[in-house]
C-alpha cells in the first residue's frame, strides 16, 4: 500500500450520539456529503433516547443558519412553512444598561463608510458638533424595519444602499430537528433509538469502539460524535475531556420556557428584556410565542423567576414553565482520540444573542475540512480544539460585555455584573472603544464591528474619541449623507410588507406548490 494512500484507512461509521438540534444538524451535512456512495461507504447512524428527550429549547439564530441551510439545498420557503419559522432581524434589548433604556442590535451596519473612515466615527463627529444629530439607528436598515414590523429579504444579487442588512430565523427547534431529520434519512443515514448505558473503549488507544444499549444491542463505529446534550456522554463520561467553568462572568444558571399564544404584529425580531436577575425572551414563531427566563439562582428564588416570567404580558401561557439549569463554559478539549463533541455538550455560553446554533454550524463545518481516518491524529484534534476554543472565547466575551457595561445598581445581581472581573481581552475591546471609538475584532468569524457598536452604544458607552481622519472629511458632504440615507432608509421601508405578511405568503407559496406536485 501506498503509504499516502488512506482509502484503506478510511472511516466506515461514523455514530452520533443524539438526535436534538445538534445531533440532526450533525448528521444532515454528514449524510449528504459522505451517505450512500457505494464506492466509497460509509454510514451515519444516530443513536437518540426519546426517554431522555432534547433540551426542547433554541429557537433563534443568527444570519450564519442561512448559509448552513443553503449548503443543504433546502429550500428557503418550504423551510419557512415545516418549522413554522419567522424571520430575524436582530435583537431588541430592553431595560438593559439602565431600566427604561431600548435600543437594538441588527444584523446589518451603519451605512457604508466615508473616504474609508466607518460611519460610526463621522456619526460621532456630528453628534459631538450638533445636539439634535437623530440617534444611530436612524442609519440600520434592520432596526427601522424592526420599528415598524417590516420584511423583505435584502437583494443581495445587485444591492443597493438599503440592502445593507442579513437576517436569520426563529423556528420550532423540534420540527427543525425534524426536518432535518427526514432530510438525513433520505440521504441515507440510519436512526437507532435506545439508550446508551455503556461506552466500550479500546483498552490500549483508549479509542471508544462501540455503544452498549440498555436492550443489549452493540453499536459499533470508528468515529463518534456526541451530541448528548449538557451530559457530554462520551467526551466527558468516557473521555474526562474537562470543562471550563465561566460562571464567574456568566452568573446566569438558570431558565424557565414556556410556550405563549401568538400575539398580533409578528415582530420579525427577538426581544430581550432584563429583568432583576437575569432576562427574559420573547421569539415569535407562527404558531407560538416563545417565552422564557434566564436568571441565576443565586440572585432570585426559582419561585420569583417564575413569577416574573408570568408576569410579562406577551401572550397567554399555553403550559406550565419548564425549569433547566445549566453551567456556563466549555469542554476543556471537544475532540478527543475519536470523539468529537458538538452542542452542548461541547459548552454552553448562555442563550443571549443566540450563538448556541451557530457554534454548532462552524463545528460541524470543521468537522467536515478536518475529516479524519481511522487513526483520528491528534494534530487534527489540536487543530479543531484551537479553532473552537476561540470562537466559545470571543461569544464568551461578546455576551458578557451586555452584563458588564450596566449601570444598573437595582438588584445584587446587576451590581455583581457592574463590579465582576472581566477576561482581559474583553477589557481591552471596552477600553479602546471608550477611549477612541475602535474595535477591536479578536475573531474574524465572530461577530462583526457593527455589533460591537450597537451594543456599546446602546449599554450608554459613548467613545470619548472619534477617527481624528474623519475631520478631513468636509462637515457639509457629511451631514449631506447622512440626510440623504436617512430618508432613502425610512422610504425603502414604507414600501416593505409587513413581517406577518411576508411570513404568510412564503407558507401560502409552499402550501400552493406541493398541491401543483
Ligand atoms: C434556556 C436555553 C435557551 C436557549 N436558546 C437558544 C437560542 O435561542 N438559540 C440558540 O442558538 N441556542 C439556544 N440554546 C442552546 C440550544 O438549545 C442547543 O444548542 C441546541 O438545542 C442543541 O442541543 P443538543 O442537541 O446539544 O442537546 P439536547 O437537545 O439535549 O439533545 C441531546 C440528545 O442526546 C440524547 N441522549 C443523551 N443521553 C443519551 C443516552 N444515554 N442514550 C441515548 N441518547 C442520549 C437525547 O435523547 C437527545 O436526543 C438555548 C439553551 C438553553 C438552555
Amino acid at each position: 500500500m501506498n503509504s499516502m494512500d488512506t482509502h484503506g484507512r478510511a472511516i466506515r461509521r461514523i455514530v452520533i450520539v443524539g438526535g436534538g438540534t445538534a445531533g440532526w444538524m450533525t448528521a444532515a451535512p454528514l449524510a449528504q456529503r459522505l451517505a450512500g456512495d457505494p464506492a466509497h461507504p460509509c454510514e451515519v447512524t444516530v443513536v437518540e433516547s426519546p426517554e431522555i428527550g432534547t433540551i426542547g429549547v433554541g429557537e433563534a439564530t443568527l444570519p450564519t443558519i442561512r448559509a448552513y441551510n443553503a449548503a443543504l439545498g433546502l429550500d428557503g420557503a418550504d423551510f419557512v412553512s415545516k418549522t413554522m419559522a419567522t424571520f430575524k432581524l436582530g435583537i431588541e434589548f430592553r431595560d438593559w444598561g439602565h431600566a427604561g433604556n431600548r435600543f437594538f442590535h441588527g444584523f446589518g451596519d451603519f451605512g457604508p463608510p466615508l473616504a474609508g473612515i466607518g460611519a460610526h466615527m463621522h456619526w460621532l463627529r456630528l453628534a459631538g458638533a450638533f445636539d439634535k444629530m437623530p440617534d444611530l439607528e436612524n442609519w440600520s436598515v434592520p432596526s427601522v424595519m424592526a420599528r415598524h414590523d417590516k420584511f423583505v429579504p435584502p437583494n443581495e444579487e445587485t444591492p443597493g444602499m438599503t440592502d445593507a442588512y442579513s437576517y436569520g430565523f426563529h423556528f420550532d427547534a423540534s420540527l427543525y430537528a425534524a426536518y432535518l431529520r427526514d432530510y438525513a434519512m433520505v440521504r441515507g443515514a440510519q436512526r437507532i433509538e435506545g439508550m446508551i448505558v455503556e461506552v466500550e473503549q479500546h483498552p490500549e488507544s483508549g479509542f471508544v469502539t462501540a455503544l452498549k444499549l440498555r436492550d443489549g444491542r452493540r453499536v459499533e463505529g470508528g468515529l463518534f460524535v456526541d451530541c448528548s446534550g449538557f451530559r457530554g456522554l462520551l467526551i466527558e463520561g468516557a473521555l474526562k475531556a474537562g470543562y471550563e467553568d465561566w460562571s464567574e462572568y456568566l452568573p446566569c444558571n438558570s431558565a424557565l420556557a414556556v410556550p405563549c399564544a401568538s400575539v398580533p404584529a409578528l415582530t420579525p425580531y427577538t426581544r430581550s428584556t432584563a429583568k432583576e436577575a437575569g432576562w427574559i425572551w420573547r421569539i415569535p414563531l407562527q404558531h407560538r410565542t416563545g417565552n422564557g427566563h434566564v436568571y441565576s439562582n443565586a440572585f432570585t428564588s426559582d419561585e420569583q423567576a417564575r413569577r416574573v416570567l408570568l408576569d410579562t404580558p406577551d401572550g397567554t401561557a399555553l403550559d406550565e414553565p419548564r425549569q433547566l439549569r445549566f453551567l456556563t463554559g466549555r469542554r476543556r478539549k471537544s475532540w478527543v482520540k475519536n470523539v468529537v463533541a458538538i452542542g452542548l455538550s461541547a459548552g454552553f455560553v448562555e442563550p443571549l444573542e443566540s450563538t448556541s446554533i451557530n457554534l454548532i454550524e462552524t463545528a460541524v463545518g470543521k468537522l467536515l475540512e478536518l475529516f479524519p481516518d481511522r487513526d483520528c491524529r491528534p494534530e487534527l484534534a489540536e487543530e479543531f480544539n484551537r479553532v473552537m476554543g476561540g470562537r466559545y472565547e470571543s461569544v464568551r466575551d461578546f455576551i458578557v460585555l451586555h452584563y458588564k457595561l450596566t449601570s444598573r445598581d437595582d438588584s445584587a445581581f446587576w451590581r455583581y455584573c457592574a463590579s465582576m472581573k472581566i477576561p482581559d481581552s474583553l477589557r481591552h475591546q471596552i477600553e479602546l472603544f471608550r477611549e477612541t471609538g475602535r474595535v477591536a475584532i479578536l475573531d474574524r468569524a465572530g461577530f462583526a464591528e457593527p455589533s460591537y457598536v450597537a451594543m456599546m452604544m446602546g449599554l450608554g458607552v459613548v467613545p470619548k474619541r472619534y477617527d481624528p481622519l474623519a475631520d478631513r472629511v468636509d462637515v457639509r458632504v457629511v451631514h449631506g449623507h447622512f440626510a440623504g440615507l436617512r430618508d432613502m432608509i425610512a422610504q425603502a421601508v414604507a414600501r416593505m410588507p409587513a413581517h406577518g405578511a411576508y411570513v404568510a405568503d412564503q407558507a401560502a407559496s409552499t402550501m400552493a406548490s406541493s398541491r401543483a406536485a
